[in-house]
This record gives structure tokens, sequence and C-alpha cells, in this order.
């Protein structure tokens, strides 16, 4: 496996051992370039299957090959500093590549998956729902996101640390 801090193209295996929920491998590697550790995962896959993406602007589809990494990418990203356990987004994200599996179709749309991950986290926390769908659903107008965000904070309710994280990412946006 290559490192990813140095491209080195060798590195031993220090630990191998089983995730919690037994659906993977997770292996503790160290670089025999610089010495650094990463952390590698097996998993099971049971067919391949491909993504077909929409330009936005309606143009030619592409196609790539599923890749888990992507999901997990969005998710984290979506969930920073909402201190929710690594183990709740590896099952969400667990959950969603066993639904595409079992759809049973070869290829599967990124508008499908991006539906999953928004079911997912509305159900997991309001602020990384809001987020990742104000990138996902790609508001044009800063009024469209903040009906949207305004409606999820009558959701969240009396979660008052909730509503203030909103609040503020609401107050943010528009100086990214
Ligand atoms: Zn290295």
């Amino acid at each position: 496996m290559r490192c990813p801090f140095c491209a080195h193209e060798n590195s031993q295996v220090k630990d191998s051992r089983p995730t919690e929920d037994n659906t993977a491998i997770r292996r503790r590697r160290q670089c025999e370039g610089c010495g650094a550790r990463f952390t590698t995962f097996e998993r099971v896959q049971l067919r391949e299957i491909t993504v077909i993406k929409a330009s936005a602007h309606g143009g030619d589809l592409r196609r790539e090959p599923f890749d888990r990494a992507k999901i997990e990418q969005s998710v984290s990203l979506a969930c920073r500093k909402r201190e929710i356990p690594q183990e709740r987004l590896d099952q969400l994200v667990s959950g969603i590549q066993r639904q595409i599996e079992t759809m049973g179709d070869a290829e599967v749309s990124s508008h499908t998956i991006g539906e999953m991950v928004m079911d997912g986290l509305r159900q997991l926390d309001s602020v990384a729902y809001i987020r990742f769908a104000s990138v996902y659903r790609d508001f044009s107008e800063a009024r469209d996101f903040e009906e949207f965000a305004s409606t999820i904070v009558d959701a969240a309710g009396s979660d008052q640390n909730q509503r203030e994280q909103i609040q503020h990412d609401q107050a943010t946006k528009g100086k990214a």
C-alpha cells in the first residue's frame, strides 16, 4: 500500500483486527520510507457498481466506479465539530452502501446517493443535514438557503445548541 504522506511504495502491517460491527478489517500500517502510520480498511464489495453523475448544466453523463470513501468524506465534512461518534458515521455510510448493493442495479445515480445521505443525516443531526443539503442542493440564492434552514431550525425545536450552530452557519455562509 502506497504511503499517503511520501508516496513510498511499501508499508508494513503493524496491527490487523475486525471493526466493531465486524464488517471490515482495520489495518494499522507503517510506511517503510518515512515511518508515518496510517490505517486501511478491507471490506466486502458484493458487486461492481458504477455511479452516474449528471453535470450541473445538463451536459453529458459521467460514469465512475462507486467509491465509499467519497461518501465518507462528504459525511464527515457535514458532521465536523458536531461530536458525533465515528462509529455512528461508519454505520450511516455502511447502511447506504448496503442499500446500494441490494438495489440490484449495476448503476446508481449520484442523485440517489445524495438523497440517501440526506435521509441518513436528517435522522442523525440537523446541523449536519443542513450543511450537506446546502452543498448538495446548491442553493443559488441566499434566500433559498435561509428559507430551507429556518424550517430545520423549527424542527430542531428547543435544542438550543443546534439552533445556534445553524444560525452561525447561516451567518457565515455569505462570507465563505
Ligand atoms: Zn511514507
